[in-house]
């Protein structure tokens, strides 16, 4: 992968000369053609840059990795990786991963410590933690991926505190699927003839296999509309692009049902048949028509009718796709944002039909059988998902990642542990998440020295690279459908090139160290054998295949028993009001809610963001590779609407100031940035545009340190109610010419 310097050459050169003692001319051409023809093995595994799971396989030739390339049968990468994948796997050779234990000795510093003594001194302090104030105050703060082996630690402790990243990516959405149907919906874009995309864009946040699905959509006719304030990257390949004004999502999605219901246009027997709800629905929204949602969202009633009549006329091979991070974790309203795709989608009838909305594609894995184990009572959880009183509507498979510092505050965190997570840089307000380092115990299990690491962490207990490793099979399903389930997995594809461990590896040492007997007695590959054991597939089978696809396909079939719909929502049908949210004091049915702030005045702006293809969150902001392209693409702007710029003076490459007041839980606090500009005609002119992946500050990964800006730095860290998620576009920003 990394072609060989002239400096390494010749280190290289001297070392071989140095063993032979004697004097021997060295043969560079010899050299070369020796290196050339070394054998390469091939190794499959799944890719890390974001939470896709492509899957790849590794080239490893003289035990460095040469190349990666997509496995051909993978559903969302058919054979393609994205530039990400490039960068994050190259980065297993970045001098800024973390090599070893480390213990912090002072502000920024630590020094290196054996693993036999982390584990002790980790183990010693949150025994006495767990003893002296229960084990609910111990938190996992983890990406969410799938992290049994943690759970299984809490479970014995007797700790309910499992939250995953999820509030700062998507939970409005997961919260309304689950509670409305009872399952998360893909689009099926391979059959689809008509495809409404809001707030989702697989050309930046990108996924391969989406991509490419959609392009041949496109190339056997099927229609692509793009709503989006910016033209995103999906938006150039569409048939149209609709600017809609950002925070009025929900809005427009208003006016297309009220176009379905008043035009009769609507599936009327797959609402008789399967959803419940909708009269509450409909008498909560009679008024608001097309022509209302037009002048909240800046896109004209007469396209909002068009829109709905044409999704109306190719149902059920058409959807409003569900979205992703796009509008979910961004306003107010992102809850009922979710809750009006569904209905959307249910009033076209799709759900459960190609070419419409079709369940993920997930294998049925088996099971490890492991011994079963006296396990403590677990008391409420910390971050109040799930409790009455606090958060009862928010999941508690996900909980609420943002304000792990208001825990530590209130005395209900006392012991953190964050695991492939860095909430100082993908949580809102960083100056805010450096309070984490207040809790009595924080370990960090990163491979990088990240921004929770280096600022928040007593220890950091580095984690083996993805290509390092084994790891348990996972599902390729989900967002996008697929006819048939399948099954990827990581193998090891180099040795370790650092003192690092497999995470089972390290809960391994860490339980024994607190004297907990054997609670992981299995490996990795046994864990594995007995997951695909269910599929009909073997570990050496996976190792062969790179992927496996189970030959039963997924039906299109709405769930029933004894002829009765059986989602596994309370009455079995797609459930426009929901109960629990009504319980809390809320409406059941979405209704419009405006954003919680708007812009004023000629220098206000909504502040929104989005992914460019090749950077993801905090994971790409060191890639040497991944920030070459930012800086030929000067890529790390600040996209502004140009009718708007020219009044303020301000050109394109400018410098300008950004600023807001971070005013949240009795304090204020003022942020400043200075970032450059991109002028641009293909935005909306209320907003501003910060592409995400920038803005690291951690002082000790040189590439990315204190390259751009980030979104987070504006932001305060709530919690919206109903989804815990963080609200993240609710954020005005004055913008000044100069530095
Ligand atoms: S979309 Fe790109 S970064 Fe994400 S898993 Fe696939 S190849 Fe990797």
């Amino acid at each position: 992968m990394r072609p060989m310097s002239r400096r390494t050459f010749l280190k290289a050169g001297a070392l071989a000369g140095a063993a032979c003692a004697a004097p021997v001319a060295f043969d560079f051409a010899s050299f070369v053609k020796g290196a050339a023809e070394a054998p390469v093995t091939k190794v499959p595994s799944t890719c890390n840059g974001c939470s896709t799971n492509c899957a790849l396989w590794a080239y490893v030739k003289n035990g460095r990795l040469w190349k990666i390339e997509g496995v051909p049968l993978a559903m969302k990468n058919e054979g393609k990786l994205c530039a990400r994948a490039h960068g994050v796997a190259a980065d297993v050779y970045n001098p800024d991963r973390v090599t070893q234990p480390m213990k912090r000795t002072g502000d920024g510093q630590f020094a290196p410590i054996t693993w036999d003594e982390a584990f002790k001194e980790i183990g010693d302090r949150l025994t006495k933690i767990i003893d002296k104030d229960g084990a609910d105050k111990v938190v996992w703060l983890g990406h969410g991926g799938k992290e049994t082996y943690a759970q299984m630690l809490l479970d014995e402790i007797g700790s309910a505190n499992y939250v995953t990243h999820y509030s700062t990516c998507f939970t409005s959405k997961t919260n309304a699927w689950d509670k409305m149907v009872g399952a998360q919906l893909t689009s099926d874009i391979n059959r689809a003839k008509y495809m409404l995309f809001c707030g989702r864009n697989y050309g930046g946040g990108i996924m391969p296999g989406a991509m490419r699905k959609i392009m041949r959509a496109k190339d056997r006719g099927a229609k692509i509309v793009v709503v989006d304030p910016r033209l995103c990257e999906l938006a150039k390949v569409a048939d149209e692009w609709l600017p809609i004004r950002p925070g009025t999502d929900l809005a427009f999605f208003l006016g297309i049902a009220h176009t379905l219901i008043s035009e009769k246009l609507y599936d009327e027997k797959f609402v008789k048949d399967y959803v419940f709800g909708f009269e509450e629905f409909w008498s909560a929204n009679r008024s608001f028509t097309a022509e209302k949602a037009a002048e909240l969202c800046d896109i004209p009633a007469a396209k909002i009718r068009a829109i709905a009549r044409e999704l109306a006329k190719n149902a059920p091979a058409a959807f409003l796709e569900p979205g992703y991070h796009g509008l979910h974790n961004h306003y107010a309203a992102s809850t009922q944002i979710a809750q009006a795709n569904v209905i959307v989608n249910a009033l076209l009838g799709n759900f459960y039909k190609h070419g419409g909305l079709m369940p993920a594609a997930s294998p049925k894995f088996g099971q490890l059988r492991l011994p079963k184990r006296l396990q403590p009572e677990k008391g409420p959880r910390a971050d109040g998902a799930g409790v009455a009183n606090e958060y009862p509507t928010v999941e508690l498979s996900r909980g609420i990642a943002q304000d792990m510092p208001g825990l530590i505050a209130r005395g209900k965190l006392k012991a953190l542990f964050v695991y492939h997570n860095n909430p100082l840089r993908t949580a809102p307000d960083p100056e805010y998440q450096k309070r984490i380092a207040k809790a009595d115990l924080v370990v960090a299990i990163p491979v990088d020295w990240n921004e929770t690491a280096v600022h928040t962490a007593h220890y950091i207990l580095p984690e083996h690279y993805y290509l390092e490793r084994m790891d348990a099979p996972k599902s390729t399903g989900g967002n996008i459908a697929h006819d048939y389930p399948q099954a990827v997995m990581r193998f090891p594809a180099l040795k370790p090139l650092h003192n690092t461990k497999h995470l089972l590896d390290i809960l391994k040492g860490l339980s024994k160290a607190m004297k907990i007997d054997d609670l992981y007695p299995f490996t990795v590959e046994e864990e594995a054998a007995a997951m695909l054991g269910g599929l009909g597939t073997t570990v050496a089978g996976m190792k062969e295949s790179g992927c496996y696809e189970v030959p039963e396909a997924v039906k299109a079939e709405f769930p029933m028993k004894d002829g009765q719909p059986a989602l596994t929502t309370t009455t079995g049908r797609v459930e426009f009001s929901v109960g629990a949210f009504k319980l809390h004091g809320r409406m059941g049915v979405p209704v419009w809610i405006p954003p919680l702030v708007s812009p004023k005045g000629e220098a206000e702006f909504r502040l929104i963001h989005g992914k460019q293809p090749w950077h993801s969150h905090s994971v790409t902001s060191n890639s040497p590779y991944l920030m070459a392209i930012t800086r030929s693409y000067n890529g790390a702007r600040l996209w502004m609407n140009r009718g708007r710029a020219d009044k303020l003076g301000i050109g394109d490459g400018d410098t300008v100031t950004l600023e807001t007041t971070i005013a949240y839980k009795g304090e204020s606090r003022p942020v400043r940035k200075t970032v450059a500009v991109k002028v641009t005609e293909m935005l909306h002119p209320d907003c501003v545009w910060l592409p995400n992946g920038y803005g690291n500050f951690s002082p000790k990964q040189k590439v990315g340190y204190q390259q751009g800006v980030n979104y987070n730095d504006f932001a305060p860290a709530r919690v919206e109610a109903l989804s815990g998620s963080c609200m993240v576009q609710e954020v005005i920003v004055t913008v000044r010419k100069g530095g």
